[in-house]
């Protein structure tokens, strides 16, 4: 049987084009993905055109971006051969598709999105009064819509915008013709990861780590990492939940090291220089593959580009083939049988 079957469920996810990606990326999504490609018809986009609904003045480094963002894809374990990679903006089937959901989607829907306001007020130093970033959650109901996803993985903050793509399919099918299955969110519980200052991990605020970080790299970082606030002395005891080095630990070091740690933190029996190294040095052992991976994959410099390719084909054949039906659904062309009768008479 061929890897991509539809006999199983379909799903579909993006990432906007930030170039290299960081531990966040990959505890946030990634090790998800991954997981997935192994159960589900899985499409994986990149949202370059997601990417411009705030980062529209400056375009100049996209293409760089979404090869270093899908070298990383590769280099972590998503296998193209599993999953569908596809690049957003080399299918003009979702502009459509986003257009004409515009047409049907109320103001309000919109301005109730919860992360519509935050962004706004959050991303300091950018115009986002446009249209294009009051309508992306639309754009991204097309993204699902079109290859009728039956499962959207996302984190709990972007369960209100699969909520309005289930909204948006229900007013089509109500208006038109049933062409749309809702989606449903598929909710992952994500360990927390903040970054080496204690805040989120995100490239604009210099705190990540990145898959690619070389040993010595990664080693620095660490040995700068905020911890427990509270503990100031080598004799005080530590309380490792409020420690971002901890957070690591749990996701990258075996069972018996988080063990000792949280056990010897709190009784100061370990001290944070020690208790980074130990971090670190695991946090290298698994980046290790993943760097090797990379380097493998760039000795092709086209590798990333045929990989975009082959998946952007067989992803326009069922976006052309979502776009016949919802044309159809809305009268735009003849209804499917009428052609074949014109000329009849
Ligand atoms: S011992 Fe480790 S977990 Fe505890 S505060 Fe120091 S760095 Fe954090």
């Amino acid at each position: 049987m061929p890897e991509n079957t539809h006999s199983r469920p379909r799903i579909l996810s993006g990432m906007r084009p930030t170039g290299r990606l960081h531990l966040g990326h990959w505890v946030g999504a990634l090790q998800n993905w991954i997981k997935l490609q192994e159960q589900y018809e899985s499409y994986y986009f990149v949202a370059d055109w997601h990417a411009l609904t705030t980062h529209y003045a400056d375009t100049s480094e996209i293409q760089d971006n979404i090869r270093e963002m899908v070298t990383d894809w590769v280099a972590a374990g998503l296998d193209p051969k599993k999953a569908i990679f596809f690049v957003q903006s080399q299918l003009p089937e979702h502009a459509e598709l986003h257009l004409l959901f515009s047409m049907i989607t109320p103001l309000g829907w919109l301005e109730r999105v919860p992360t519509y306001k935050e962004q706004i007020e959050n991303l300091q130093g950018r115009d986002l009064h446009t249209y294009g970033f009051l309508g992306y959650p639309v754009l991204q109901a097309a993204d699902i819509l079109m290859y009728k996803a039956a499962y959207v993985p996302v984190g709990e903050d972007q369960v209100p915008h699969v909520e309005l793509t289930r909204e948006i399919a229900r007013r089509f099918n109500h208006f038109y013709e049933p062409v749309f299955p809702e989606p449903q969110a598929l909710l992952t519980p994500v360990p927390r990861l903040r970054g080496t200052d204690g805040r989120r991990m995100s490239k604009s605020y210099e705190n990540s780590i990145l898959l690619c970080d070389p040993p010595e790299e990664v080693n620095k970082k660490v040995l700068s990492m905020m911890t427990d606030p509270a503990r100031k002395r080598r004799t005080d005891p530590g309380d490792p939940d409020k420690c971002p080095v901890f957070d690591h630990h749990k996701v990258f070091s075996p069972p018996e090291v988080i063990e000792r740690v949280n056990r010897e933190c709190r009784t100061a029996e370990i001290g944070c220089v020690e208790c980074k190294k130990l971090m670190a040095q695991h946090l290298n052992r698994f980046l290790a593959p993943v760097q090797e991976r990379r380097k493998t994959i760039e000795q092709d410099p086209k590798y990333v580009w045929d990989v975009l390719e082959e998946g952007t084909q067989k992803a326009r054949s069922v976006a052309q083939e979502t776009m016949r039906e919802v044309r159809s659904a809305m009268n735009l062309i003849p209804a499917q049988g009428e052609l074949s009768e014109v000329g009849k008479d």
